[in-house]
């Protein structure tokens, strides 16, 4: 059993937005619930953390993260189920890959059961913040970074870990247009491809941005060596439904462990559906395109949870995918997969932590 507020302070904010704040009416990632949880490594060990008022941090222009990127995240969401209780999806996953991270960044490690009673404290706190209805849910970040007062290159001393969190609704609603890049990369062997590390998602901006200006809405990643092989789209995991088989690339170090990924295979597999977790060539997908054996393609994250790719471009070909309303495989998994964050299926995998 988790016992919570043991060994966190909380001060309460004295002025709560929450009643002057519209959940009905939110953009993705600009509204933030009325706390924060701050914790700070200092002198070897991690002090005690603190909840207090979302606000602005004091700190150093000096700060390493400012200057080297020594910082790492998550994201994971809380749910609320129909009976009103609150319900965290696959916590412990992404405390296990944030501390993987931060062995990648030489950051220091959480403690797992700090790290979960630091979760369901907040989101307790500020449950008030989660909104109801189809795609609502209250996101969930935590991060960490460099925080000592030096220019040099080295791993900083001193770091800081927050957790805030926004209520978001849908995300991505629209079927999204692709492009297949194959100029930039976004991860490379022996790279941190695999971590959440701010400065892979700075890297993908302009190459992402190039990809706008010519009229797509994100890019597919293929392998920095090659760019044969296909590993992600924009910041999430990928999915081909080639001739009813699901097909992903397989964790090779370059790509993102995702939640969703993971829990999209297990229950792909679970409801009888072949998955394959493979290398999976762009020529394979291009070629299934223009066969129309590419029954349906998306993408896979905490954020959307599945974002359907609409058409794909390679070089000057641009194929369209079959209509969203025809995609029966990636329906049935949303639907298991929402259920069982809501609570209305049955969670036999063990995955929901209520708060
Ligand atoms: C976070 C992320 C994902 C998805 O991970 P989830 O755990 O499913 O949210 C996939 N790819 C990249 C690059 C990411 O940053």
């Amino acid at each position: 059993m988790i016992t919570t507020g043991q060994k966190i302070a909380i001060q309460r904010t004295d002025s709560s937005r929450l009643s002057s704040t519209n959940l009905n009416d939110i953009k993705f990632g600009r509204v933030f619930s009325d706390h924060m949880l701050v914790m700070d490594y200092q002198d070897g060990a991690w002090q005690p953390p603190t909840i207090m008022p979302f606000g602005d941090l004091h700190m150093s222009p000096a700060a390493l993260v400012l200057h080297y990127s020594q910082t790492i995240f998550e994201g994971l969401k809380a749910y609320k189920s129909a009976d009103g209780s609150v319900n965290l999806f696959r916590p412990q996953a992404n405390i296990t890959r944030m501390n993987h991270s931060a062995k990648r960044l030489c950051m220091p490690q959480i403690p797992e059961e700090l790290f979960l009673e630091a979760l369901t404290t907040l989101v307790g706190l500020d449950r008030g913040w989660i909104p109801e209805g189809d795609g609502a849910a209250l996101y969930i970040r935590p991060f960490m970074f460099a925080s000592d007062e030096y220019i040099g290159v080295k791993p900083s001393d001193g770091y800081r870990f927050i957790i805030i969190t926004c209520p978001v609704r849908g995300y991505y609603n629209e079927p999204v247009r692709v492009k297949i890049e194959t100029t930039y990369s976004r991860a490379f062997p022996g790279g941190t491809g695999e971590t959440k590390c701010g400065g892979n998602y700075a890297g993908g901006l302009y190459p992402a941005k190039l990809g706008q200006d010519a009229g797509y809405h994100q890019l597919i990643w293929t392998d920095g060596l090659t760019h044969q092989y296909i590993e992600e789209s924009g910041t999430m995991n990928v999915f081909f439904n080639i001739d009813g088989k699901l097909i992903t690339p397989a964790l090779d170090g370059t790509i993102l462990r995702g939640v969703t990924r993971d829990s999209i295979i297990r229950i792909a597999k679970d409801e009888g559906f072949p998955v394959e977790e493979r290398k999976v060539s762009v020529e394979e997908v291009v070629t299934a395109a223009r066969e129309k054996r590419l029954i349906s393609a998306f993408g896979a994250g905490t954020a959307a949870t599945i974002a359907h790719i609409a058409s794909i471009a390679h070089g000057d070909e641009v194929f369209e995918l079959p209509a969203v309303g025809e995609r029966k495989l990636a329906e049935r998994i949303g639907t298991v997969l929402d259920g069982i964050r809501r609570g209305h299926l049955n969670d036999k995998y063990g995955w929901v932590v209520r708060v």
